[in-house]
């Protein structure tokens, strides 16, 4: 029975957002198929997207290839797709209905024979049906009409201002950054006609919208596109001061509490020095005072510390910098490697290389290559290769990998010291292989197989991989044994394959796609053609609905 249901069901089961988004996907609902109780079709935004709508228990149901989908959503193609059926001239009872894309070959000529009345009316029915780009339109004409007021009203409505929008979702950030842009023009068309004291109201109150924005979004804003656009209010604020010069004690207030205010991730605090003449002297040691009793507030605040830093920094007093510097002192040695750079520079040399070993020795977390790089430069600059190796050897003991197994064999190589130092090490690797490594916990398996490939011996990382290995160091085995082992790296990759049959996506077609040849590949070696042949069929028939993964699969030959 063909699948029936409403448009309303269709906003049930999304929710009126997704809806909303679902309506701009509608034509690009491409391949519509009507199958039973199914209706299958494909959506090509940025990426194509499979999609199947049907109905459980009374509920409709949707599942795409998309990242809302997979987290259970019924997004805005499932509701394209849905609206695209409910729209289709036969309704959702015809077999194999043709696609409904008008064509868009001609709309340029299109666009260029309208008239102007027409072009007026294709604005305002566009301006009708979308709130967030009548606000835009209605931003150009009072920042036309220079009407201070209005331009203050509609930025706020932009921006979400006194908390009244929902934190912004990850979809929404390009959105919010146009707005943002949108806001910024305005402004500056508000200088340019001479309106500069006003306009430094209303930047300021933008920059203060969109810091609040971007702290409600933290991770929505994950591309930092919010950010980007608020970095370009920066400049303006500084042109309406210089136009308006403020009062500096007010502006000194104003530059210290935004510059405490933002957040650490990025970069948009108000650079002092382009201040300094609108300061004068007595508003720059104003702006140093309100950071100073900032951090004596709350010497741990990570953006009070750095304002802090900073003014330090410009007294020029190195060891007044270190001595800040280690009061902070971590777990990794990532200070410690500051604090050399910085006596480095200096042409404090001893000194650096004695912080940046303290750092080595203190150290109980994770330390960054930079440190050990850092130390292990200047032991070679001083021919200083027994410590060279002893901290290779140390730094091996204390995070076993292969990159810090080639730096111990590089280094013992150049002492002739490498069969003894290997022995060493493999002992460690073997202990390691015994009490399960984090490493081997976290499911990368254990690090003697990869150091075994390494060194090219695949015949006793193969026999350990068999019993200990991770999947992802068995495959990488299996490439490398095929040609000897075809029956066992088969096994590998047909292992691997399963789980991947119920997931859909273009990430999954295509390492399914690599699977399949890996595995024509074995069974080439092994002269069962035939038996390869009934793998795929069975494969393709129980995989029929992915017809992007169809589409894959025939074109490199899987048929
Ligand atoms: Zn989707």
């Amino acid at each position: 029975m063909a699948l029936l249901f409403t448009e309303d069901e269709l906003l049930q089961a999304a929710g009126p957002r997704s809806f909303e988004r679902g309506l701009d996907y509608v034509e690009a609902v491409e391949e519509l198929e009507f199958e039973g109780a199914e209706i299958n079709a494909i959506v090509t935004g940025t990426y194509e997207y499979d999609v199947t709508i049907w109905r459980e228990r009374a509920k409709l149901e949707g599942q795409c290839s998309c990242p809302w989908s997979q987290e259970g959503n019924f997004c805005k193609h499932c509701v394209a797709v849905g609206l695209a059926a409910l729209a289709s001239a036969d309704g959702p009872k015809v077999e194999g209905q043709a696609a409904i894309v008008p064509a868009h070959t001609d709309l340029e000529s299109w666009i260029d024979a309208l008239g102007a009345d027409e072009l007026r009316e294709e604005l305002r029915a566009l301006i009708r049906g979308d709130r967030g780009l009548r606000r835009r339109f209605e931003l150009r004409a009072a920042q036309a009409g220079q009407d201070v007021e209005q331009v203050r009203k509609l930025a706020r409505q932009l921006l979400g201002r006194g908390g009244l929008r929902e934190p912004i979702e990850y979809e929404d950030a390009f959105d919010y950054a146009r707005n943002v842009r949108e806001v910024a023009e305005a402004i500056i068309v508000l200088i340019d006609k001479g309106h500069a004291a006003e306009a430094l109201d209303l930047v300021r109150e933008a920059l203060s919208d969109t810091r609040a924005a971007i702290e409600d979004a933290e991770n929505s804003d994950s591309d930092g596109t919010i950010a980007h656009a608020m970095a370009q209010l920066l400049p303006i604020h500084l042109r309406a001061c210089s136009e308006t010069s403020p009062d500096p004690t007010e502006l000194a207030g104003h530059i210290a509490e935004h510059n405490l205010a933002v957040p650490h991730e990025f970069d948009f605090a108000y650079n002092v020095a382009d201040y300094a003449e609108m300061l004068g002297e007595a508003g720059v040691v104003l702006v140093c005072d309100v950071y100073r009793a900032a951090y004596e507030r709350n010497p741990k605040g990570w953006r009070e510390k750095q304002l802090m830093e900073q003014l330090v920094r410009a007294s020029g007093d190195l060891d007044a910098l270190v001595e800040f510097l280690s009061r902070d002192l971590d777990s990794r040695g990532y200070q410690h490697l500051r604090i050399a750079q910085e006596l480095e520079v200096a042409d404090r040399v001893d000194e650096a290389l004695r912080w940046a070993e303290a750092g080595l020795r203190d150290a109980t977390g994770f330390i960054g290559t930079d440190l050990v790089e850092f130390v292990a430069l200047r032991y070679g600059q001083a021919g200083r290769t027994d410590d060279l190796l002893t901290m290779r050897r140390n730094r091996f003991r204390a995070e076993m990998t292969v990159s810090h197994y080639e730096l111990l064999r590089e280094t013992a190589e150049r002492c002739a010291a490498w069969p003894d130092e290997r022995d060493r090490a493999m002992t460690l690797l073997h202990e390691d292989l015994a009490k399960q490594s984090p490493k081997a916990q976290y499911g990368m398996g254990p690090v003697l197989i990869d150091i075994l490939v390494l060194e090219g011996d695949y015949a006793a990382a193969w026999e350990l991989s068999r019993k200990a290995g991770s999947e992802p160091q068995r495959l990488k085995l299996a490439a490398l044994i095929r040609t000897d082992k075809p029956e066992e790296a088969l096994e590998v990759y047909e292992h691997a394959l399963a789980p991947l049959r119920s997931q859909s996506g273009e990430d999954v077609y295509r390492r399914e796609v690599e699977l399949l040849q890996a595995i024509r590949a074995c069974h080439a070696h092994l002269g069962t053609e035939p038996a390869f042949a009934a793998y795929l069929a069975a494969f393709r028939k129980e995989q029929r609905r992915k017809r992007n993964l169809m589409r894959l699969l025939d074109s490199v030959g899987l048929v």
